[in-house]
């Protein structure tokens, strides 16, 4: 077993041969940021100080060869030959450990042409403990996995909601769109995730979605409700036409009841007769902020969206640290 030190925060875990750094610091209850845990996102990058690691297969725009030539390293894929000390910035913790669990499928819901409600249980005696915000992997029969994001918060955990859009040619939601019937069985590993709100803050926050990224804001914002926070919480949801902002009801019913909470649908490519905000959701907000320094920002959505937010609202003020993501990326092939 390798032994790995956190250097700012001296916390100290063991890596199994068959583990990866990110692996074995889950299991053991420290909290690396992630989001993909395919090397896909970046969001796990950080800094070998003291040994060496060994990759497997990950995305460059991930992790370019400069940043690892000058000592990054992707944690998720990363491998330790001997005992390390790293640095990386370590996210508020879960405290839940992921489980695998037998799930059934209760409900279908198409929300627009390309996005599916999909309602999954849990058996009778389970229920799942997660951190609204947080994902789940399903695991297909061939062991390939699938990543996607709770849609709806914790207190309502007599099911899972999850929102997929249809990856054309893609193995798992094809499948699902076309092919799974309600009452099947999956499996799933769960939760997953440092894509959390931070109950801790008191700063305003924006929320920025395009298309199913709305999913695991969707959650937070049902979160915050139930729990009366009272922050005040812009969502900014962009999609190129209004059927991609497939709960836009839903959106403009908190805006009328949440004092809190105020909703700026955003299209990209709209009709003519859309009287409402165009262009893109990180764009618009800045248009709407120039100051970002005091605020904090869950940003979720595809890569190039998520990647042009962070730099955008950096330029804006917003402090790193403010800044909390998922990015949709694909599965690894
Ligand atoms: C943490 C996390 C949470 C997620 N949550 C959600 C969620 O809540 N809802 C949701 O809809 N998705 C979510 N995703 C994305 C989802 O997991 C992927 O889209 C997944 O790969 C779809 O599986 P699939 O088997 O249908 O397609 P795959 O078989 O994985 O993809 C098929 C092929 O299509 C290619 N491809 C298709 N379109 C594109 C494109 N635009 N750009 C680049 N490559 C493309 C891929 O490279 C791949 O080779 C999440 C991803 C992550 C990492």
């Amino acid at each position: 077993m390798a032994k790995v030190t956190i250097q700012s925060s001296g916390h100290v875990f063991e890596v199994k041969p068959s583990q990866t750094i990110l692996e074995a610091a889950i299991a053991s209850g420290v909290n690396l940021p992630y989001s993909c845990r395919t090397g896909a996102c970046g969001s796990c990058k950080g800094k070998v100080i003291a040994g060496k690691v060994m990759h497997d297969d990950y995305q460059n725009t991930a992790m370019t060869d400069v940043e690892l030539a000058a000592g990054s390293a992707l944690f998720c894929c990363a491998r330790p030959l001997g005992d390390l000390t790293i640095d990386v910035r370590e996210s508020v913790g879960t405290g839940i450990k992921p489980r695998i669990l037998p799930v059934r499928v209760s409900k279908k819901e198409l929300l627009a042409p390309d996005v599916m409600a999909l309602h999954i249980q849990l058996p009778a005696s389970e229920r799942l403990q997660f951190l609204p915000g947080q994902y789940i992997e399903f695991i297909l029969r061939n062991g390939k996995r699938r990543a996607f994001s709770i849609a709806n918060a914790p207190h309502a955990d007599y099911g899972i909601e999850l929102h997929l859009r249809l990856v054309k040619g893609g193995e798992f939601t094809e499948y699902v769109f076309n092919e799974l019937q309600e009452k099947a069985i999956m499996r799933i590993e769960a939760p997953f995730g440092s894509f959390h709100l931070r109950e801790e803050s008191n700063k305003p926050i924006i929320f920025a979605a395009t298309g199913t990224g709305f999913a695991p804001i969707k959650a937070i914002i049902e979160h915050m409700l139930y729990s009366d926070i009272q922050r005040s919480m812009t969502l900014y949801w962009g999609g190129r036409q209004l059927v991609d902002l497939y709960m836009d009801d839903l959106c403009r019913r908190w805006a009328q009841h949440v004092p809190t909470f105020t909703y700026i649908p955003v299209l990209s490519k709209p009709n003519v007769d859309w009287a409402g905000r165009t262009g893109y959701v990180q764009h618009v907000i800045t248009e709407d902020i120039p100051d970002l320094s005091g605020y904090e920002a869950y940003v979720c959505g595809l890569p190039n969206m998520v990647d042009d937010a962070q730099k955008q609202f950096a330029a804006y003020g917003l402090p790193q640290d403010a800044f909390f993501s998922d990015a949709f990326t694909f599965a690894p092939q």
